[in-house]
């Protein structure tokens, strides 16, 4: 569904070539991805204030050197794309027993294949589902609840002869009370268009039965009208949540992008194809990422973020600038920049870091560094000072036995961790320099 915006996207993304993030190149780029989201049928307003939002947060921010500013703004599109989505999924409230789940939507929309999908992805969850059907004007709705219920063996409600809906609805509940049912799955009736009737039918059931779940189902194909028909139908009910179906269509998916944001309401499940099991949990996270297609990346960032948080950073200066950093601290970060993944990995993707760095022996690897530090004694990882006191060479040859690294290793790992120390004295930690990454390029050029 995507398939195009994704491709437009992507292509945004590559006029990103400069190492620097600038007002000139950032608007080029939110530009052509303002154009996609349009074509995607994104709302104008939503997309103008996206695209401010991101802008806001890139010009001026400060790249971290294992980032390249193509990542950040890919990380920061992915962020905002995930806030207009709702920001984190939201789960249906089951906490009664029995739970009411009172479906709602246009005919045609998907209510009645949904209620269905839905009895049977709580089914597989250990719930005991009970369909209802409570469409009573359309002859063939109940045929098509059972005829879909009983392929997956949940058991429907209904009555033949009886077009009294309050009444089919008050006694299914007793029905499943009998049946040791937990989950009351109803689904209504729908019309070509919201009006009086159709509002006022279902707001009796809801005052009637209270239910735990009000669903809004929302055919994805038709655009802007569902949007539209969703504003239309709050108006008169409140619903919990949105579900969006027939997503494995070829329409745009700006619904998708903006239904919940315009609404208000969290799309709570996405329905994308017409068999039982094509149904899923709205994660607005996975979404974004199938958006962008590029999960790596930005997996990738976040590690970063997390790892050379800035606060930490200033630690870290504080504590050079009182000559209190330690081994203890350079491990530490060394621990970070390993959390980040498999280095081989990723190596291409650090402007910093020189390429050849793990493959070349000479070349002094995170291995090499631990296994020095991790043969000092506490006292010494504590106090890197008393290297170069006058008990320093025995200690530096008692390292060298313990760790198997050679005599000259050590003294180049202590001298640069010394330089290190005087070198960040200077630098102003608010450009974010990661500190390790500066030492280890340092080490490298010796
Ligand atoms: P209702 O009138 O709201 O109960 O709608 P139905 O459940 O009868 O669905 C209307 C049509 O849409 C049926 O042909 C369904 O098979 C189809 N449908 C429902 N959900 C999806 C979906 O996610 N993808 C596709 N491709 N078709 C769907």
């Amino acid at each position: 569904m995507f398939k195009n915006l994704k491709e437009k996207i992507d292509k945004s993304f590559n006029i990103l070539k400069e190492n620097k993030i600038t007002e000139i190149n950032v608007s080029v780029v939110l530009k052509e991805i303002g154009k996609a989201l349009i074509d995607s049928d994104v709302n104008h307003e939503i997309v103008i204030k996206f695209i401010k939002k991101i802008k806001k947060k890139s010009i001026g921010k400060k790249v971290l050197k294992s980032l390249n500013p193509k990542q950040l703004i890919i990380k920061f599109v992915y962020d905002e794309l995930v806030k207009l989505m709702g920001g984190k999924k939201i789960d249906l409230n089951l906490s009664k027993n029995p739970s009411i789940i009172l479906i709602c939507g246009l005919q045609g929309s998907g209510k009645t294949s949904f209620s269905s999908k839905l009895s049977f992805f709580l089914k597989k969850k250990g719930y005991y589902p009970l369909l209802v059907a409570a469409d009573v004007y359309r002859p063939a709705a109940i045929d098509q609840l059972n005829s879909l219920a009983n392929k997956i063996n949940v058991p429907v409600f209904y009555l033949k002869n009886n077009k009294n809906v309050l009444d089919i609805v008050n006694q299914s509940i007793i029905y499943s009370k009998n049946k040791n049912r937990n989950i009351i799955i109803i689904d209504t009736a729908g019309r070509l268009a919201i009006d009086d009737f159709m509002m006022k039918e279902i707001s009796e059931i809801s005052k009637n039965i209270n239910p735990s779940e009000t669903l809004f189902i929302v055919d994805s194909m038709i655009g802007q009208d569902a949007i539209n028909s969703a504003k239309l139908f709050l108006k008169t009910l409140n619903i919990d949540g949105l579900v969006l179906t027939k997503l494995d269509g070829d329409n745009k998916g700006g619904v998708a992008i903006t239904i919940s944001n315009i609404v208000k309401k969290p799309i709570k499940f996405i329905s994308n194809g017409e068999k039982i099991d094509n149904i899923e949990i709205f994660h607005p996270d996975r979404m974004a990422n199938r958006i962008l297609g590029m999960g790596d990346v930005i997996s990738f960032v976040e590690k970063v973020q997390e790892q050379f948080d800035e606060k930490i950073a200033k630690n870290i200066h504080r504590k050079i600038l009182k000559n209190k950093f330690n081994f203890y601290d350079l491990l530490d970060q060394i621990n970070r920049i390993k959390k980040i993944g498999n280095i081989k990995n990723i190596i291409s993707m650090i402007p910093g870091i020189n390429k050849n760095f793990f493959d070349n022996d000479n070349k002094m690897s995170f291995e090499k560094i631990e296994s020095i530090i991790l043969s000092m004694t506490s006292y010494e990882k504590k106090n890197p000072e008393v290297f170069y006191s006058e008990t320093g060479i025995s200690r530096k040859n008692r390292i060298s036995k313990g760790s198997g690294r050679s005599f000259n290793e050590i003294d180049k790992l202590l001298k640069q961790f010394n330089n290190m120390n005087k070198m960040i004295k200077k630098i102003n930690v608010n450009s974010n320099k990661s500190i390790i990454e500066d030492f280890l390029s340092k080490i490298n050029k010796k």
